[in-house]
């Protein structure tokens, strides 16, 4: 929701809507997920014939492939026909039976009583139902290092609803933790530094914000207004589910990604006339719903739209009509907008990225044979860092004074977090 009150203003940013993280294993049909410890612990992926299929696909990693790798391979194999036949739709196997009841009831105990509650098995008896499912957004809220949106004074954001650029089109496992608890820190530092400065003083006409609260408030009677053909919110929502899930998700092209665009565009023309037929203004789940799947369905949009012109396979977002990396022309951040409220999709537009100021210039990070269309750029950026780093070692300088050559952040760091950062047995007096 937050999200979509910022693109709501036509003024803030959404940076890389497009970059979505899928999970391998969430359960079949609730979609809750089974944490990657199952698979870390030994856990492995079985098909319709009970056959151990992911060191078919990754010999070398095999079930502990990356996250968007598993689900890649999950997706592939389905499509081969090879997953299990459910009224929910096809599924594959976790068995974590391997492990044995003693491990699972010590370290996977969150994933036994998932089982149990949700799905009425016994984990260290039972296969686990699975598919990949949508999990993480890379995307969000574009901001600054400070937590700031570029384009709009005074609006912060930090965690999953920012790009705040803790990570670019994917994310390692484990990394919202370092995301809330580091971008949370410095951006609630900014933030208070912000409130105390005279820069937040909020010179809005009491005017204006009541005539938004006006507006908002006619938006919810008209929900409740009797229509010819009322749309029913509940059914736009399930509908952009679809949509989202078939053609904007683990593996994407263009003629999927344009029927989305159309699709979704075509509900949200729709949700102009949703009908709520409980007259309640107050604690109404249908109003709620109302409510918000009108701006799900603009925020889906800037995920379509954004994939759909994104020519190019880089981390989660993968086109099989595009599968290079194309740091040649697509080394830029998508920005979305919504310019109008009558518009009916975003406004793209890009913001490049500068090779030659990178500390880690763009490599190879995937699987099997390298897919990348490299920047002319990167190849003396790497030999600049590496030839820097070596001299400055040779030459006895500090890992601080390495840092400060190559890319120097301290001084955008609040004040109080500016010193230098211990490591384990490492002590610094001042
Ligand atoms: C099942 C699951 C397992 C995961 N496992 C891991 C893991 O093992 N390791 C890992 O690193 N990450 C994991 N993640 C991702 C991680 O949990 C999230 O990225 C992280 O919690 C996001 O934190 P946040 O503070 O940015 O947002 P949230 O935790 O979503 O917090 C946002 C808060 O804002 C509140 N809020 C929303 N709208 C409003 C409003 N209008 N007004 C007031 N308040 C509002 C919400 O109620 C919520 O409390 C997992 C995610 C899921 C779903």
């Amino acid at each position: 929701m937050g999200q979509a009150i910022a693109l709501e203003t036509g003024v803030a940013t959404l940076g890389n809507m497009e970059a979505i993280q899928f999970h391998p294993t969430a359960i079949v049909p609730v979609g809750i997920l089974t944490t990657e410890g199952c698979r870390g612990d030994g856990g492995i992926l079985r098909d319709v014939d009970g056959y151990r299929f992911m060191p078919d696909y990754e010999p070398e990693k095999k079930e502990l492939a990356s996250r968007d790798v598993v689900s890649r391979r999950m997706t592939e194999h389905i499509r081969k026909g090879k997953g299990v036949k459910s009224k929910y739709g096809d599924h594959l196997w976790l068995d974590i039976t391997i492990l044995g009841r003693a491990h699972i009831e010590k370290n996977l105990r969150e994933v036994k009583d998932i089982c149990e509650s949700f799905l009425g098995i016994d984990p260290a008896v039972d296969w686990i139902p699975v598919r990949p499912t949508q999990h993480y957004s890379m995307g969000g809220i574009r901001t600054d290092h400070r937590g700031e949106s570029r384009t709009l004074k005074g609006l912060f954001s930090c965690g999953e609803a920012a790009c705040w650029d803790m990570h670019g089109f994917n994310r390692l496992g484990g990394n919202s933790v370092a995301e809330t608890v580091v971008s949370g820190m410095l951006c609630a530092e900014f933030i208070s530094d912000y409130c105390e400065s005279p820069e937040s003083n909020i010179d809005i006409s009491t005017k204006t914000i009541s005539s938004f609260i006006n507006a908002e408030q006619e938006k919810l009677e008209h929900f409740l207004k009797p229509k010819e053909n009322g749309e029913k919110a509940y059914e736009l929502r399930r509908a952009m589910e679809d949509i989202m899930m078939a053609k904007v998700g683990i593996f994407r092209n263009g003629n999927d990604l344009q029927e989305a665009v159309d699709e979704l565009r075509d509900l949200l023309k729709r949700s102009q006339n949703i009908e709520v037929k409980c007259q309640s203004l107050a604690a109404s789940p249908e109003l709620f719903n109302a409510y918000r799947v009108q701006r799900m369905l603009k925020l889906a949009l800037c995920s379509a739209k954004g994939a759909l012109e994104r020519t190019e396979s880089r981390g989660a977002h993968s086109r099989e009509d595009f599968p290079e990396r194309d740091d040649k022309f697509w080394l830029k951040r998508t920005l979305a907008t919504w310019v109008s409220p009558n518009d009916l999709e975003p406004t793209l537009s890009y913001e490049e990225l500068d090779v030659t100021k990178m500390e880690l210039p763009p490599g190879f990070r995937g699987y099997g044979k390298d897919m990348t269309i490299h920047h002319e750029d990167t190849q003396q950026r790497t030999d600049e860092v590496e030839t820097l780093r070596e001299k400055m070692q040779d030459e006895g300088k500090t890992r601080f004074e390495v840092q400060e050559a190559l890319m120097p952040y301290n001084s955008q760091l609040p004040e109080i977090y500016q010193g230098k950062n211990e490591r384990l047995r490492e002590k610094f007096d001042d």
